[in-house]
């Protein structure tokens, strides 16, 4: 795995594509696009990938990735049919970027080929240790804090803006566009989980407020910010990324540039201080959608607890491609993707998973505790069908006949939805 330059991969503007460093050439991006096409079958990427030029640059850029990814993959994963791609990566394995207790890993179509819908970084803060102001041209920022402390700043179009602080089980949405920085409050070093609502935004590839200034001639910065030359070459001549610098006051005291003007909507939902969206024999799913959440209109997130042997159901989301961060605990996760092709691969903590809209897909608690996944979709309004639903939703005779069997099984069929099914001894 060699060492993760700041090269960002391709980047859409609208339906633009701007050329980044390390561009290809078009023979050699047809050539790729034929090897993509030629492991995959006609299905959702490639209908996706010719469904307009968004979607064919983002598969573009999931193509150009996938010969990288190929050496940043820390474990090549085995099981099930190769004609399915890979959908587990390891982020916590990879090199990222680190500056002192900072760090931020991340998997993007980089370095998960197939995840063309979302992306994920996996951030650590020291306290005082900061991510500094920027905004992302392409991408939605959706977070989910597992560990300790951190505050964040937004600002939105129509000047409101807000500063805010993280405990564990926090969630933040700063819609795409909206500048806004982050910075841990310790004590101890914060970690969080950030997704974002495209496969191609790299996290190493955002507008930050330093690569600007010190990208743009001295006499114009410093005509707009009324300071001397000789002070605004002082400014830092690089992307600063993460700043280090000290725990900031708390927010009453905190001085700012200008008053507050409160947003209509907040950026922060206590996620794990609400009652479970879901309570099973076998677990617990708490879920934040725009319904709850009203400014995270693309991004809808859930924490899944699953008791040992549990299983979250076979089911597939008919809205929304699927992103999955292992908190905790060890899984078998299935992909069923039409036309035969499974595959089944073991995740532990640190995993990244990714299920393709549309996917038939479950999820099965093989370790001894009970365990915890972060998972996010790229839609503000949750769907899903639940393979128990679905079957409970035909006549008797239409399933004795579909799937061949005798009315008397058929009768011990779900009669409603199960979402998680408790470990169970055999059945005779
Ligand atoms: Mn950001
Ligand atoms: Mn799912």
């Amino acid at each position: 795995m060699g060492e993760q330059t700041d090269e960002p991969i391709d980047f859409l503007a609208g339906d633009r594509m701007i050329p980044r460093r390390g561009g290809i050439g078009n023979n050699l991006r047809r050539i790729h696009i034929n090897k993509f096409l030629g492991g995959m079958k006609m299905a959702d990427y490639s209908r996706r990938m010719f469904l307009g030029s968004a979607g064919l640059a983002a598969g573009l850029a999931a193509v150009e990735a996938s010969t990288a990814a190929a050496a940043e993959q820390a474990e090549p994963a085995r099981g099930g049919d190769d004609s399915l791609p890979e959908f587990r990566y390891e982020i916590e394995k990879s090199h990222g970027k680190v500056v002192g207790g900072n760090s931020a890993r991340e998997a993007t179509v980089r370095q998960l080929p197939i995840s063309v819908g979302l992306a994920g970084v996996s951030m650590r803060l020291e306290p005082g240790g900061m991510r500094e102001l920027h905004w992302h041209a392409i991408a939605a920022e959706w977070a989910f804090m597992i560990e300790g402390r951190c505050r964040t700043t937004v600002i939105a179009p129509d000047g409101s803006s807000e500063i805010n602080d993280f405990n564990p089980g926090d969630v933040w949405y700063f819609p795409r566009g909206h500048g806004h920085s982050l910075q841990g409050l310790g004590p101890g070093t914060c970690h969080f989980v950030l997704v974002f609502d495209s496969g191609s935004f790299s996290e190493f590839g955002t507008f930050s407020v330093t690569d600007w200034l010190a990208h743009t001639p001295k006499n114009i910065v410093a005509q707009n910010l009324g300071l001397p030359v000789d002070i605004v070459e002082k400014l830092p001549n690089h992307e600063v990324y993460f700043a280090r610098g000290k725990v900031p006051e708390p927010i009453p005291d905190m001085p700012h540039r200008r008053g507050l003007v409160s947003p209509a909507f907040t950026h922060r939902y206590q996620l794990m201080e609400q009652s479970p969206s879901g309570e099973f024999q076998g677990g617990k799913e708490w879920r934040v959608s725009s319904r709850e959440f009203p400014i995270a209109q693309s991004i809808t997130g859930v924490i899944l607890d699953l008791e040992p042997g549990a299983l979250r159901e076979l089911h597939w989301h008919p809205n929304a491609d699927e992103w999955q961060y292992i908190i905790k605990g060890e899984y078998e996760i299935g992909v069923f993707g039409s036309g035969g092709r499974a595959r089944h691969e073991t995740f532990k903590p640190g995993d990244v998973g990714y299920i393709p809209r549309g996917y038939g897909h479950y999820i099965h608690n093989k370790s001894k505790e009970t365990g915890r996944i972060l998972i996010a979709f790229n839609t503000g309004e949750y769907q899903e069908i639940s393979l128990s639903t679905w079957l409970a939703s035909n006549p008797d005779t239409l399933l004795t006949e579909n799937l061949e069997l005798d009315r008397k099984p058929v009768d011990r069929l779900p009669k409603e939805r199960i979402f998680i099914a408790p470990e169970r001894p055999p059945i005779p």
